[in-house]
């Protein structure tokens, strides 16, 4: 049986998750779901990354110890996919024991190995970020990303052999040995390689003490990040004295957003490779989103709370439209009018509306007898195959095209047929013709199941199939003609009109 095992980053726990960590997740649980509709055996990781001095200066401000704060904020995150029904297979916590051991064990594996050694730091520190910049990556002497002033900071702490890495990952990079994707992101990342320096990278932290202790030396922590990477290993329960390695290893994706590119594709395999574990197959970067036009961010006012998104359009409709606004590796603009432009269109006048239509009519008669029918099924076949290679590509809102092109196909079949006229004067032609939405809708329910799962179930449902059609393997699923439908219920409107 194949194996699929997938990652997305583990988010830094804030009070709750922001947009582009929602859509870095929901595109991981639809591949996830994908996966295991093919019958492929599935891990779906995802976490939280708890330690460093801004958890800690956090919960100093609200009275509580880290440890408090990361409870109460994970409980949030869990909460949240929950809501949006992620169907993750492991929730890892960077606090929990099992990480800090595979951390603990990593690090000293490394250092035995001589790719670690003592020395001092000075740089340019953004609090925000947790990280050093470079001059040349700082704006106006600000991170980028928090247009805060980064900080001088001058400590003595361990490093890890970075630049030993820069030939090795860039001839891994042009062998295509190391994948990288989309196109613009691995020119980035083989760019980088190519024109600058790799310095060796400073891997502990004197001052920060809610963190790690490295194990030969506890005056020091381990830099968050080093040990937030490490959470793919610890999340499979790897570690580095143990023979026998995890089955899930290496992941097939990791799915990222592209602001987070650099420690996915440099020092993330960098660590790989001193271990002497295969990389990952692939790292895939998405993009993000400008708000009409404009970049979210807390001072202009403009930022979109997902979870408020779902409590407007339902989870499962979320799920759907933040997936086909924009190619998933791209930036692309949202705005609440696209929202609910798209969630009329698409869901309640396209998808929702067929529901209730076919079914309306179907309740006209008990049963629905099989038989061939030559375009619905070419037609079908045609949308499952440019279906299955969109999402083989990662190119969800493709899929999501090629559903709505079947609704269309089957919206203008109802128009041509005519079946309420057929009713009157000739049943077998209706019951045909009826036949063939039905089926339409089976396949709908199949193929919109990996982005709403509840909806599917609905539509599952409506057509008297339940729990039989769910546990069917896909290639049954999708063989066309099999099913014959007897009990058709109207049951509830998918897709409210908002
Ligand atoms: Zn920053």
């Amino acid at each position: 049986m194949n194996k699929f095992y997938i990652t997305t980053p583990i988010y830094y726990v804030n009070a709750k998750p922001h947009l582009g960590g929602v859509y870095t997740t929901l595109a991981a649980d639809v591949l996830a779901r994908w996966h295991r509709m093919k019958g492929e055996k599935v891990f779906f990781l995802i976490g939280t990354d708890e330690h460093g001095e801004k958890i800690a200066k956090k919960a100093e401000e609200q009275k509580m110890t880290p440890q408090q704060l990361c409870d109460q904020n994970a409980a949030r995150y869990e909460q949240a996919w929950d809501t949006f029904s992620i169907s993750y297979d492991r929730f890892i916590r960077t606090t929990d024991p099992e990480h800090e051991k595979t951390v603990t064990d990593v690090m000293k594996d490394i250092y035995n190995k001589k790719l670690i050694y003592k020395g001092t730091y000075h740089g340019l520190y953004c609090v925000d970020c947790e990280r050093y910049y470079t001059a040349k990556e700082l704006v106006d002497g600000c991170c980028p990303l928090h247009q805060k002033k980064a900080v001088v900071l001058s400590e003595k702490c361990y490093f890890f052999k970075l630049s030993a890495f820069q030939r090795p990952l860039l001839k891994m990079i042009l062998k295509n040995e190391w994948i990288i994707e989309p196109e613009e992101r691995r020119n980035e990342v083989l760019g980088f390689l190519k024109n600058e320096k790799l310095e060796d990278l400073a891997i502990s932290r004197e001052k920060v003490k809610w963190g790690i202790p490295v194990p030969w030396d506890n005056s020091q922590t381990i830099y968050v990040w080093i040990d937030a990477l490490l959470n793919y290993l610890s999340g499979i329960n790897w570690h580095p004295n143990e023979e026998k390695r995890p089955e899930q290893w290496p992941p097939d994706i990791q799915l990222i957003g592209k602001d987070i590119l650099k420690f996915h594709t440099i020092i993330w395999p960098a660590m790989l490779l001193s271990l002497g574990i295969p990389l990952p197959k692939k790292i895939y970067a998405h993009g993000f989103f400008t708000v009409e036009g404009q970049k979210m961010s807390k001072s202009l006012g403009n930022i979109i709370d997902p979870e408020e998104l779902a409590v407007t359009f339902g989870a499962e409709a979320l799920r759907w439209m933040i997936l086909s606004l924009f190619p998933f590796g791209q930036d692309g603009d949202i705005s609440q009018t696209k929202f609910y432009d798209k969630y009329n269109a698409e869901l309640s006048n396209g998808l929702g509306n067929f529901h209730r239509r076919v079914l309306t009519l179907a309740a006209k008669k008990d049963i629905y007898p099989l038989h061939e029918a030559d375009d619905f099924k070419r037609k079908i076949k045609s949308v499952w195959e440019k279906y299955e290679t969109s999402l083989d590509h990662l190119k969800f809102e493709s899929a999501l095209t090629s559903i709505n092109d079947l609704i269309g196909f089957c919206d203008k079949y109802i128009n041509q047929k005519e079946p309420w006229k057929l009713f009157k004067k000739d049943i077998a032609e209706y019951q045909k013709v009826l036949y063939n939405l039905l089926e339409g809708l089976r396949h709908l329910g199949w193929l919109i199941q990996p982005f709403m799962p509840e909806k599917s179930n609905q539509i599952f449902a409506s057509l008297g199939l339940d729990n039989l059609e769910k546990e069917k393997p896909l290639t049954k699923g999708k063989q066309w003609g099999q099913t014959e439908f007897k009990k058709t219920i109207i049951g509830e409107i998918l897709f409210p009109r908002l």
